[in-house]
Order: C-alpha cells, then sequence, then structure tokens
C-alpha cells in the first residue's frame, strides 16, 4: 500500500472550507454535546459536537434542503 503523507497545517488556507454532503445524516455523532442543525431546514447535520473544536472550517451541504450551513465565528 503506497502513502503519501499530506502537507498538514492548523487550518485551511483563507476562505477555504471543508465541505461535507455526502452520506445519511446525521454525518456524524461525536462525543460532545451540541448538535448542529441546518438554518434553513432544521435537519440534524451532525450530533454531539464538543465545544472545544469549534468546526470553523467545515461547510455542510445539507442533503434535506441542499443549503450551505456552516459555524460562524
Ligand atoms: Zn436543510
Amino acid at each position: 500500500m503506497a502513502q503519501l503523507s499530506l502537507t498538514a497545517s492548523p487550518r485551511p488556507p483563507y476562505g477555504f472550507r471543508i465541505l461535507v454532503e455526502k452520506g445519511a445524516l446525521p454525518f456524524w455523532e461525536g462525543k460532545g454535546d451540541i448538535d448542529f442543525l441546518c438554518g434553513a431546514c432544521r435537519a440534524t447535520l451532525a450530533e454531539k459536537n464538543p465545544k472545544e473544536y469549534p468546526f470553523h472550517e467545515i461547510l455542510f451541504r445539507c442533503p434535506q434542503c441542499g443549503s450551505y450551513n456552516c459555524v460562524s465565528e
């Protein structure tokens, strides 16, 4: 199995976000206590997110209504 070591940085470049749009809802279930809801249709996008990690770089595309959602800073 070939391995490629990617260049890692604490944050993506300015204006760049990770897009999460595939799979069934919720996209994931963490170990925290904050659920992320779609701002348009209120679908639960990700459950039990820890408040220690702000998720600011992540853009969620709601599979239910198609809108883009992010955690505002
Ligand atoms: Zn939605």
